[in-house]
């Protein structure tokens, strides 16, 4: 793994920081003696990780992908990173993301761009691009992501990868930059559904450091996968699947429809009966999302003022000191979501902006709940395209936002959905990957991973 990832990374650039080598190799080192001396160790024993960088780990570097945070490390792991190391995990390096995961591209990054490793000019999607790529091109074996809006699942299907979000509450966000605290939730990528069960079962489960932890029993989700040696002809007979219609409309790549069109087809024979839903308020929840995030973000980032985190930029006076440090430290798309969200949340606007979007959010959390009262699992593309070429949406804020349409809405419900890898179409030297975004009832990642594991 080290190899390939001293050879591939200049071409695609997924980490902002690389563990020392030495270190790396005294772990495993170590993690061999224990097995030799008939010591147990943990079930991630050796299992080389990569992380996004707005997950604090206190040996290396965490920047959240911006220059105000350049340089700083945390004085302590993550409470997810804390439990990967006590199972045997080695940490890999830290990945690139859009600057405090502010964007969907991962050219919001204050230091580099990542490139898809399915074809080097195209984005790896994000905000959790760097863990996506890192895992597509095999840097690492697993990675850590953490998705507001969407950013595990959309880089998932744009690098060909699995990838889980979690119920809202279902890993602790103890160590996570907050983003938008009411939507973020750490979440994995992986090249197989049975290492996402693994990896997520280490990470799940209450947290006295996160008041919004759930304790909720966390399931042993890998060993309650059905076996694909015992196969009978149909193995989800029974599962009711509703396709969400309002997903394979306008605006929603050909190739992307044809793929789900395809995966739902697989899903019947084996065994699902698969019925279209309609959710007419799914478009609302766009414009919804990017209040209630840009609000709460703007209220977050606060916390950058030049004196408890970060660089400092000098000044005689206290609120130039907070200004310089802000204005040199965060990048363009930081800046403006700052200013949407404080305009948002000002007092003439609360009530047309805030209120509303937060309104909107009981629709889609009303709407979902009656979906899935008729269905066990909702389908729909992960995002409404394939990777895109490198700038070919920075200009277009807009354009690049609505390409979260897909996933935006399960985050305003705090419910769990599962990317998993459905079709290949047309575009770069060797096709680009579809993903199929499979949406459970909260706390029911379980069933998530046993479709995704007989379907994949
Ligand atoms: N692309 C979305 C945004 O920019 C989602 C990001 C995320 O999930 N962190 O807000």
């Amino acid at each position: 793994y080290l190899d390939r990832l001293r050879r591939t990374e200049p071409l695609i650039r997924s980490f902002v920081h690389v563990a020392d080598e030495e270190a790396v190799m005294r772990q495993a080192a170590e993690i061999d003696g224990r097995v030799e001396r008939g010591e147990e160790v943990g079930e991630l024993a050796g299992v080389l990780v990569g992380v996004k960088d707005n997950i604090c780990t206190a040996d290396m570097p965490s920047t959240g992908g911006s220059r105000i945070l350049e340089g700083y490390r945390p004085a302590f792991d993550a409470t997810a990173i804390g439990r990967l190391r006590e199972r045997g995990a080695i940490i890999v390096g830290k990945t690139n993301l859009d600057e405090f995961g502010m964007g969907s591209s991962t050219e919001a990054s204050g230091f580099q761009v990542t490139a898809n490793p399915w074809d080097t000019s195209r984005v790896p999607g994000g905000s959790s691009g760097g863990s996506a790529s890192a895992v597509s091109a095999r840097q690492c074996m697993v990675s850590l992501g953490s998705d507001t809006g969407g950013s595990v699942r959309q880089p998932a299907s744009f690098c060909g990868v699995v990838g889980m979000k979690p119920t809202y509450g279902r890993v602790s966000r103890f160590g996570l930059m907050a983003y938008a605290s009411s939507l973020d939730v750490i979440g994995c990528f992986s090249s197989s559904v049975t290492d996402t069960a693994i990896l997520l079962r280490a990470i799940s489960g209450y947290d006295r450091f996160d008041a919004t932890s759930s304790n909720h029993e966390v399931p042993d989700y890998a060993s309650q996968l059905v076996s694909v040696d015992h196969f009978e002809s149909k193995p989800l007979k029974g599962l009711r699947v509703g396709m969400i219609c309002e997903t394979l409309g306008d605006g929603v790549d050909i190739g992307v429809v044809s793929s789900i069109q395809a995966a739902s087809v697989h899903l019947e024979e084996l065994g699902c009966t698969v019925t279209e839903v309609s959710m007419p308020s799914f478009s609302l929840g766009l414009p919804a999302y990017y209040i209630l995030a840009t609000s709460e973000s703007s209220s977050n980032l606060s916390r950058y003022d030049g004196v408890r985190y970060g660089n400092q930029v000098a000044a005689d006076e206290i609120n130039s000191l907070y200004g310089d440090s802000r204005a040199n430290g965060f990048g363009p798309e930081v800046k403006m979501r700052i200013l949407m969200g404080t305009y948002a949340l000002s007092a003439g606007y609360y009530d047309a902006y805030y209120k509303r979007a937060q309104q909107v959010r009981t629709l889609v959390r009303k709407s979902f709940k009656a979906a899935l009262e008729q269905n066990d699992i909702l389908i729909s593309p992960a995002a409404p395209t394939p990777a895109y070429k490198i700038g070919e949406k920075t200009n277009d804020p807009l354009a690049m936002y609505a390409g979260d349409t897909m996933t935006v809405n399960v985050n305003l419900a705090g419910l769990p959905a599962l990317v998993v890898p459905c079709g290949v179409v047309e575009g770069g030297p060797a096709g680009l990957p579809v993903g199929l975004q499979m949406i459970g009832a909260a706390f029911d990642e379980a069933k998530l991973l046993n479709v995704g594991h007989i379907f994949e």
